[in-house]
């Protein structure tokens, strides 16, 4: 069995670094970035994203965004163009759920299996191989590929049908972009009433108020370190198809368009490219005040 891996950016390299390292047979592409590394460690390079599909079984792809998606599996010289009868597509990006059912549904009429599997966790646990991963798709297809994801994360989850693994990305994201937007705003407003942020971080951390996002951003926050990590525009990428899915299904979802606009007014401020802990900024500049350790 042969694995195809399209996308070896941040997140698709070292993600493809350990499907090598657990033994399997890897062609790789990528349209702009080099593979050489990973062509030295065993894997065959690909041409293009048609030719990678020609040579693979499975197909796993981590791109930016839905046109990109739509570009490597739809358009000339993509993977459908190539794709064998029986095989199994896996997209890990973060994309609209209804472009992951739109890709599904051409790739069906070509008698090929789809699974999208985005993933939470960021590049460290991807180069772990301890990545948080939300599938949707149909159960057989997913039991049959399983054992492939469990090489890149430490929880695999079936959530639903084809679309439900995006849905899922997008709670995801929803939660942990309010959670550092509250984190932000509270420590704001104990730094101005003089009481060391670091103290109240020590003191509720094991509370209800305490979470993981709190745990991984505060000490980014009190550092004044704002070196991705998740970098904002990455973010805005994921609320604004948050905000597309949901008024879409008739769904408000106020908060959320609240922190796209404070995610705005960052990337205004020439911080797209800064983790998206960087929120608290947007507080500190409006309360004219800095929270640090
Ligand atoms: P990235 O930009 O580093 O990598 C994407 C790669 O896709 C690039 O190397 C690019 O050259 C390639 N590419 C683009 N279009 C292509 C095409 N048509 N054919 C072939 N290759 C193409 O992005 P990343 O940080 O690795 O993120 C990938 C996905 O994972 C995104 O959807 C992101 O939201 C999600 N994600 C990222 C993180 C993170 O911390 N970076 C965490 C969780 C999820």
């Amino acid at each position: 069995m042969v694995i195809g891996f399209i996308g070896l950016g941040i997140m698709g390299r070292p993600m493809a670094k350990n499907l090598i390292g657990a033994g399997y047979k890897l062609v790789v592409y990528d349209k702009f970035a080099k593979f050489d590394d990973l062509v030295a460690l065993g894997a065959e390079g690909a041409v293009s994203n048609k030719d990678l599909a020609v040579r693979s079984d499975i197909i796993i792809t981590m791109l930016p965004n839905s046109p990109h998606v739509k570009e490597a599996i739809l358009g000339s010289g993509g993977v459908i163009e190539g794709v064998k009868a029986g095989a199994t597509v896996i997209d890990m990006s973060s994309i609209a759920p209804a472009v992951s059912q739109e890709v599904a549904a051409a790739l069906k009429a070509r008698d090929v299996n789809f699974i999208d599997a985005p993933v939470s966790g960021g590049e460290p646990k991807a180069v772990d191989g301890t990545l948080a991963i939300m599938a949707g798709g149909d159960p057989k297809t997913f039991g049959a590929v399983k054992p492939i994801l469990e090489k890149m994360g430490s929880s695999v989850v079936l959530v639903g049908d084809v679309g439900a693994g995006s849905v899922t990305k997008l709670a995801n994201q929803i939660i942990v972009a309010l959670n550092i937007a509250a984190v932000s705003e509270a420590f704001v407003l104990a730094t101005k009433a003089g009481v060391k942020p670091q103290s109240v971080f020590n003191a509720i951390k094991d509370g209800l108020a305490g979470s993981t996002v709190m745990n991984a951003k505060a000490p980014m926050i009190l550092d004044g370190n704002f070196k991705p990590g998740f970098r904002i525009e990455l973010h805005i990428k994921d609320l604004q198809n948050a905000l597309d899915t949901a008024h879409n299904l008739g769904v408000p979802v106020p908060l959320t368009a609240g922190v796209m606009e404070i995610l705005q007014a960052l990337r205004s401020d020439s911080l797209a490219s800064s983790d998206h802990s960087a929120i608290v900024r947007y507080y500190e500049k409006l309360a004219r005040i800095e929270v640090r350790a």
